[in-house]
């Protein structure tokens, strides 16, 4: 093969995308637009069941809204891995087109193939979206308040290793490379949204994680900037790490309730946040968001749990990450009573009360009596 071309293609790619996001530094503002139009995405899977719930409580809490055309729910059914596979493609353009036409979307889980499935070689559908609406900061709290836990995280989602993962070259049969790419204005526009949730949220410390000893062109690169951005919030106290220490210090109960809000590139925060989640109850316990300047994209952190669907028990999958993802969904086009309502609707539900529990099995609730619980707890606030 040709690598010096292979290598010459991927910085001529990389310069052109620097071009663009030097330009794309503007924020939707949602108070601005005379319709919020909110996209309910299925997926695959126990994706459609549980998002079902999750839109069901979304629409009652909005309702005074919708009626007056302020927003509008559109269920977009089309990210199948069925019909990913018969286009053979990550998003269908159909889909794409559709999923475009909305300001924010909620979505259910989505089926990656694996080498040898009958599906074919199908790109990550999330990938794909994250790559094609620029959803750069994903944001991902968690919360223990017994232990004293109150983290959130901001990943960079768009540059890292996951920018070029399909394009690493094999030099010869005993040679791989692949590629890393950190970019300025894609560092600093993270740092930007972390530091602005700490203002905005009286929080007091953003910790910086990298392996800048190290990896020092792209790391480095990535702890300069958020350093250069932190100049900006004088209040804001700021403290950098290393993965492999602050892996471990996530586990260490003294040193853990002193981090607040971290911003970290896209690999580390990948397992980073795995990691957090499992404090908190597990994947199934978390949302996430995925923001960008035009769209914003909110999801449930596990998987499809295609075991779940094969042996029929879809209607017993918690539909309890996909309507924290909604939460998050409400406060970030400004509906936060309405987020507060339901999160606290959450806490009450799965935590304090418990009158209805899912197992995830035919001894629990249906994901549909969990939601008629949720919204009977809601209206008697
Ligand atoms: P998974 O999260 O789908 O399932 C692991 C196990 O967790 C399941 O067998 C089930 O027992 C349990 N579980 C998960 N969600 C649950 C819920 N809501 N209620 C009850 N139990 C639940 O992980 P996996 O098996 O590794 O992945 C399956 C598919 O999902 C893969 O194709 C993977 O690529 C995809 N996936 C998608 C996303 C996404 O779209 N954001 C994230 C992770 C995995």
């Amino acid at each position: 093969m040709d690598y010096q071309k292979a290598f010459a293609d991927i910085v001529s790619q990389q310069l052109v995308r620097l071009e663009k996001l030097k330009q794309d530094n503007v924020a939707i503002d949602y108070k601005k637009l005379d319709k919020i139009i909110i996209g309910i995405i299925g997926g695959d899977g126990i994706g459609p069941a549980i998002t079902a719930q999750a839109h069901r409580v979304l629409e009652e809490l909005l309702s005074d809204e919708v009626a007056e055309g302020k927003v509008e729910f559109r269920t977009i059914t089309g990210l199948t891995i069925e019909n990913r596979a018969k286009a053979q493609k990550a998003i269908p353009d159909s889909v794409l087109e559709e999923i475009k036409m909305c300001h924010v979307l909620l979505k259910g889980p989505t089926t990656t193939p694996r080498k040898g499935d009958i599906w074919g070689n199908i790109d990550s559908a999330n990938v794909e979206m994250r790559k094609q609406l620029d959803l750069f900061a994903n944001v991902r709290p968690v919360k223990v308040p017994d232990e004293g836990i109150d983290w959130t995280f901001f990943r960079e989602n768009t540059e890292c290793l996951y920018a070029m993962g399909g394009q690493g070259v094999d030099i010869n049969d005993d040679l791989a490379i692949d590629f890393r790419v950190i970019t300025t204005p894609g560092t600093r526009r993270i740092a930007k949204q972390a530091f602005e949730y700490a203002k905005n949220n009286d929080k007091t410390k953003v910790s910086i994680v990298t392996k800048a000893n190290i990896v020092k062109k792209t790391d480095g690169k990535f702890l300069e900037v958020c350093k250069e951005v932190a100049k900006d919030y004088p209040g804001i106290e700021v403290d950098d790490w290393y993965i492999d220490i602050m892996t471990a210090k996530l586990i260490d109960p003294n040193r853990r309730t002193q981090f607040q809000v971290l911003v970290l590139p896209n690999l580390y925060g990948d397992i980073l946040t795995d990691e957090a989640a499992e404090f908190q109850g597990g994947v199934g316990t978390a949302g996430s968001a995925n923001i960008g300047n035009k769209y914003a994209m909110f999801e449930a952190i596990h998987g499809s749990a295609p075991r779940m669907v094969e042996e029929g028990r879809e209607i017993y999958a918690d539909p309890c990450s996909v309507m924290r993802a909604g939460v998050m969904l409400l406060s970030h086009i400004g509906y936060q009573t309405q987020a507060d309502k339901l999160a606290k609707a959450l806490d009450i539900c799965t935590i304090t009360e418990r009158k209805i529990v899912l197992t995830g099995k035919p001894d629990g609730a249906t994901n549909s009596e969990f939601s008629d619980y949720i919204l009977a707890t809601t209206k008697n606030m």
